[in-house]
């Protein structure tokens, strides 16, 4: 059912059981968020969406209030932007002042928030470092709850896309924290460093180990690609630096997979610059001799050739084939881990050019 809401003085159809924020959000109306994420249940814990209601005695999450018929709505108040301070603060005040130093630096939601409201440490003071960091010894995971805002990002992300609940919440007041499993290691809590944790956390509490301290959000060009491993698909951002991948990131606009990606996606990327990788390719010496094949000496050796050259030979050879045996005699292997594109050309190449159907894809190997 359709009602009518006013939010900052401007009348609004709305969807009966929307949320303040999703309509605020379709109207262009900017409220800030910490703990929300489109891709989670909301949960309303961090405040930092509170908006006043008409005749409302406290003010109300956006993310989790609904909307009602004649609500009367302001999102940036002289009230609101004072609790929205105040709840800065109160962060702050449990926080370190590591901006400087953090990998998080530049795509940090909570200094991105201090900065627009000009919130800084409280002048009562801050409990500083209170836990060690790097506190867990998974591999690609960098814990650091010093940097932690308690806003469960990790916990939803990890039991809603994941469905692994490695993370949850313990203890009371200043020392809540979040815990994997009965506070032991996140492995041991049956995590598989999935990184989904790392991408929804706003801050720096949960970073990637393996590029960290090598390149900050600005230092990095992001260029958005195809997962090499699986024939899913999925799309993700390459962090590069001085012609370097230094991290893999979730793109959020991913078709296929959204912000989700698995720990190879993720993490299992070094062996782009492995000095073992094949770079150019090579041919058999015998190829290049026009000699027959022989494993004696060196003709059966690979050498380095440019691809017009491999390519060349590699047509030659199939034509040659075809002529003196038929197409038949030629079968095409593709690979999951093409493009479906790549896999498209590869079935004209085979039926249309050689002239075989013979083809297969290693998925059904
Ligand atoms: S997590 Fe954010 S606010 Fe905290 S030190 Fe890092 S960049 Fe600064
Ligand atoms: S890395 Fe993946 S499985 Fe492990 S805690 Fe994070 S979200 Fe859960
Ligand atoms: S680790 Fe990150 S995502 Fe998890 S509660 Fe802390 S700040 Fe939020």
């Amino acid at each position: 059912m359709t009602i009518k809401i006013t939010i900052d003085g401007k009348e609004i159809e709305a969807q009966e059981n929307s949320t303040v924020l999703s309509v605020a959000r379709e109207h262009g109306i900017h409220v800030p968020t910490l703990c929300y994420h489109k891709d989670l249940t909301p949960s309303g814990n961090c405040r930092i969406c509170v908006v006043e209601v008409k005749n409302s005695r406290f003010l109300q999450a956006a993310c989790t209030t609904s909307v009602a018929d004649g609500m009367l709505i302001e999102t940036h108040s002289e009230r609101v932007v004072r609790s929205r301070k105040m709840t800065l603060e109160l962060m702050l005040a449990n926080h370190p002042q590591d901006c400087l130093v953090c990998d998080a630096s530049g795509s940090c939601e909570l200094q991105d928030l201090s900065y627009d409201y000009h919130v800084e440490v409280p002048a009562w003071g801050t409990r500083g470092t209170r836990y060690q960091a790097d506190s867990d010894p998974n591999p690609f995971v960098r814990v650091d709850f010093n940097k932690c805002i308690l806003c469960r990002r990790c916990m939803l992300a990890c039991a809603e896309i994941q469905v692994r609940n490695v993370w949850g919440i313990a203890y009371r007041g200043f020392d809540e924290r979040i815990i994997a499993g009965a506070d032991t290691t996140m492995l041991e809590a049956r995590c598989e460093s999935c990184g989904q944790c790392v991408a929804y956390c706003p801050t720096g509490a949960l970073t990637d180990k393996m590029s960290y301290g090598q390149g900050r959000a600005h230092q990095v060009q992001k260029v958005t690609t195809t997962c090499t491993y699986c024939g899913v698909g999925c799309q993700l951002d390459l962090n590069v630096k001085d012609g370097k991948i230094l991290h893999v990131t979730s793109n959020p606009n991913a078709p296929v997979n959204g912000m989700a990606l698995c720990v190879k996606g993720r993490y299992g990327y070094d062996f782009v610059h492995h000095p073992d990788r094949l770079t150019r390719p090579q041919v058999r010496k015998y190829l290049l001799d026009g000699k027959p094949k022989s494993r004696e000496g060196k003709n059966w050796d690979w050498v380095e050739v440019d691809w017009d050259t491999a390519l060349n030979l590699a047509a030659r050879k199939l034509v040659e084939t075809r002529n003196a045996s038929g197409g038949g005699s030629i079968g095409v292997l593709t690979s999951a881990k093409c493009l479906n594109e790549e896999n498209y050309l590869m079935n004209k190449l085979a039926r249309q050019v050689i002239g075989t159907n013979n083809i297969d894809h290693c998925a059904r190997l």
